[in-house]
């Protein structure tokens, strides 16, 4: 069983601050900035593309829910919110879970860079998903 389904199954403890038939909410052990908390289907699968679109929809809405609540509660003045999906994209835990990260200030522990690598050919770029 991974290491998120025994936290659901109340075998591994955790600072819950939200449940109910489908997810629960927890907050991250690394605590990158205050607050930081993970939403977490019940149902195991191994990231967001596999999860099933129901409960990938009802994860988002309780995702929306929880980051307006946290804002608010700790003054955050934003928040990254993401799904690390599989190895290359950092994930390290292969059950889907959603990052809530409030911000509090742009030089906080947060580092997300944007840097282009690939064409940004107009024509090319229309080809590319076709
Ligand atoms: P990922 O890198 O897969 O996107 O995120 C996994 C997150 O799970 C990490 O931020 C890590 O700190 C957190 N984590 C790993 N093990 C535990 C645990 O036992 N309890 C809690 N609350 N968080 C955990
Ligand atoms: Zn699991």
């Amino acid at each position: 069983m991974c290491i998120f389904c025994k936290i659901i199954n109340n075998e591994i403890p955790s600072a819950r601050i939200y449940e109910d038939d489908k997810v629960v909410a927890f907050l991250d052990l690394s605590q990158v900035t205050k607050g930081h908390t993970l939403v977490v289907p019940k149902q195991h699968s191994a990231n967001i593309l596999e999860c099933d679109p129901e409960t990938a929809a009802h994860l988002m809405n309780v995702g929306a829910m929880l980051g307006k609540r946290i804002c608010e509660r700790l003054n955050a003045k934003g928040m990254n919110i993401l799904l690390n999906t599989n190895e290359v994209a950092g994930q390290s835990v292969f059950h889907t879970h959603m990052h809530l990260i409030p911000r509090y200030s742009e030089d906080d522990a947060v580092k997300i860079e944007f840097n282009e690598s690939a064409t940004q050919n107009l024509d090319e770029l229309k080809d590319l998903l076709k």
